[in-house]
């Protein structure tokens, strides 16, 4: 009996119909595009180590590049739709999402938001267009939940800047055309854009990644670089301002981890109906049918969170300890779905022709990255009892 498994876990809730018919048509373009060219060869990429850099125009030219801001060739979207375009990504490798994320909501966020008018025009049509890619550079060796105590210094000389540090960790790092920079000055944190070739400025990619393969992840070193005054970003004044670039990207990222676990239960849900044992489908086992429902409850409860999220902060009233909340329940909701259906396909499960492993091992990164999973925590707990945990 039955009409065989359900081919999108979504259907269960049927979350779509609080979508309007834009979001939609934006979530079905984006699934569409990766389908066609990205989808039969990221299993190699990853493997691979390799970063699809062709790519990056053709996003920009599907509009997804800081798709959420306003002008300068920027598509202008809600954020829902920026959302479910994250969703669609990240259903395919959270290494893709995670460039996208980088690109607009950290680098063209930053410009956007804090940049001067000329370095808005220099950047943001470029970033936008995917002529040029951008990094953000906030956490360093000895500094990463508590960037407030970064290393990295700008002092003034006369009319210029001098920058020295190094930033770790940074997603883009090695082939991005321009880097904002966060560093500690005497009049506070300020960002920098400091474009690729700039003396002093060099980057070293870090390979031996058991996640995020194919994603580009750096360390960048800044050895007496001098700097204009014009590429400090003039609106920002204080830490407030990367902290404001990293809710931003948050916001993609609760609803991006949703389609690695979609695409992990797809998965799991098409080998469960296929597979036989003792002579059954193992579908039809009951400790499978457990873990899939759970799954599917896990997931779904998650994507209704991210929607309500969307709308309260398309109303502009989103909190960041709200992003927390769904960064921490998405991400980890996220994580346990896609080592599950591992185990659902058994062998199988650890290779590469399959998704689930590979959506587990890069969710490892998101779980930290962006805020851990225990900074999330105590930002909500810091919410609740007005007392920080954490600093
Ligand atoms: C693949 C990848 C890409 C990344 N991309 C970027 C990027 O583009 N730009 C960028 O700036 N950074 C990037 N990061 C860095 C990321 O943001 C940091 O790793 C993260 O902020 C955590 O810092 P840390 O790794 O130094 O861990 P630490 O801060 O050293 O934390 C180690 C452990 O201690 C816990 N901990 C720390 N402080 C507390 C506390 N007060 N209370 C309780 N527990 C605590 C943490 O939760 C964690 O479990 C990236 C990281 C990865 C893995």
């Amino acid at each position: 009996m039955g009409a065989g498994p359900m081919t999108d876990p979504f259907a269960l809730l049927d979350v779509a119909s609080l979508l309007s018919d834009e979001e939609r048509d934006i979530q079905r373009t984006v699934r569409e595009f990766l389908a066609e060219r990205a989808r039969p060869h990221i299993a190699d990429w990853f493997e691979r180590a390799v970063f699809p850099r062709d790519l990056v125009p053709e996003l920009g030219k599907l509009g997804v590049l800081g798709m959420h801001l306003t002008g300068y060739g920027c598509a202008g979207v809600n954020a829902v739709s920026y959302g479910l375009a994250c969703l669609e990504l990240e259903a395919l490798d959270s290494g893709l999402r995670s460039f996208v994320s980088v690109q607009g909501s950290l680098s063209m966020y930053s410009i956007w938001r804090y940049g001067s008018e000329e370095q808005k025009q220099q950047w943001l049509p470029r970033l936008a267009a995917g002529e040029a890619i951008g990094c953000f550079a906030l956490t360093e060796p000895d500094h990463g939940s508590d960037p407030a105590n970064m290393s990295t210094k700008a002092v003034r000389d006369g009319a210029d800047w001098i920058l020295n540090g190094s930033k770790l960790w940074i997603t883009n790092g090695g082939i991005a055309d321009v880097a904002t920079v966060w560093a500690a000055t005497e009049e506070g944190v300020r960002g920098f854009l400091v474009p690729r070739g700039t003396p002093g400025f060099t980057t070293h990619d870090i390979e031996q990644k058991l996640s995020m393969r194919a994603s580009v992840t750096s360390e960048l070193s800044f050895a007496d670089v001098r700097l204009p005054d014009s590429a400090r970003l003039p609106e920002a004044h204080s830490l407030g301002a990367p902290l404001a670039c990293l809710n931003e990207a948050r916001f993609g990222i609760l609803f991006g981890a949703l389609g690695a676990g979609r695409d992990s239960l797809q998965a799991a849900l098409s080998y469960a109906g296929t597979r036989t044992q003792f002579d059954q489908q193992i579908s039809k086992f009951q400790l499978t049918q457990r873990k899939l429902a759970e799954m599917a409850v896990s997931l779904n409860t998650g994507l209704l969170l991210a929607v309500h999220l969307g709308r309260i902060k398309e109303a502009g009233r989103i909190r960041p300890e709200q992003v927390s909340v769904g960064k921490l329940n998405n991400v980890r909701a996220a994580l346990d779905v896609a080592r599950e259906c591992r185990t659902i396909l058994g062998a199988n499960g650890v290779s590469l022709e399959y998704p689930p492993l590979r959506h587990a091992n890069n969710l490892e990164s998101v779980l930290t990255y962006e805020g851990t999973e225990e900074i999330h925590t105590l930002v909500v707990g810091q919410a609740l009892t007005g007392l920080s945990a954490f600093r």
